[in-house]
């Protein structure tokens, strides 16, 4: 029974050191912090969308104004109602500078709205990305959820053998492997061969006899562990 209490604190301890490295949970947290990046990036896509949009509207706002400005300078110009020539003739300087400024402003527009295509798509393909990752992300949750919920119930199975062996054992035994066990060392040492299981030193036959004592315990000499005979030797 203690060997069986020292064998399933053993396996307790890989399944607490499992719970905490299992793949598929590695796996989903990955996932996720993924999706979140891309949700920043994604935003911040739609920041630039926005501003963008804002500087289009703002610049069209200004062509409209600058076209009517132009328009009228025109009027006036072709018009002969400017009497002196010296008015013409600044007139006609103010009329290609508008000119120019026009055709500038034209040629801004026609960029940004190149720009805002392709950001429309690449948007798109963000969102896409996005939906593909979150379905994604939905399947490693439950797949981690299954893998841990697993372990643990594997885990619960062995702390339940684990209070059954100790509830069935003598107090003083039990106190004298918590002792020796301490720090978590294997210490119950099946005897086969006449070896000892732990050390793996050759046992004196003299050793053998106390071994069927009853209540008698027996130790090694080499490594200290406390002997017990298994079933199959007895
Ligand atoms: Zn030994």
């Amino acid at each position: 029974m203690l060997w069986q209490l020292q064998e399933t604190e053993q396996e307790i301890f890989q399944k607490e050191k499992q719970l905490q490295n299992i793949p598929s949970v590695a796996a989903y947290q990955e996932k996720k912090s993924a999706l979140q990046e891309l949700s920043e990036a994604l935003s911040r896509k739609e920041d630039q969308r926005r501003s963008l949009q804002k500087d289009l509207s703002r610049k069209e706002m200004h062509l409209l104004s600058l076209s009517g400005s132009l328009d009228e300078a025109r009027k006036k110009l072709y018009s002969g109602e400017v009497p002196s020539v010296k008015e013409l003739e600044s007139l006609e300087k103010k009329v290609q500078v508008l000119q120019r400024e026009k055709q500038q402003l034209e040629d801004a527009i026609l960029n940004l709205m190149e720009s805002q295509e392709g950001l429309e798509e690449e948007l798109s393909r963000m969102h896409q990305r996005y939906r593909e990752e979150e379905e994604e992300l939905k399947r490693a949750r439950s797949r981690a959820k299954k893998d841990f919920e697993q372990v643990q119930q594997q885990l619960q199975e062995l702390k339940s053998r684990k209070e059954e062996l100790e509830g069935s054992m003598e107090g003083d035994l039990l106190a004298r492997y918590r002792e020796m066990s301490r720090g978590g060392r294997r210490c119950i040492s099946p005897v086969r061969d006449n070896f000892c299981g732990i050390c793996n030193v050759s046992l004196p036959s003299s050793f053998r006899a106390f071994l069927f004592t009853p209540g008698k315990q027996v130790y090694c000499e080499n490594c200290g562990s406390m002997l017990v005979l298994m079933e199959e030797d007895s």
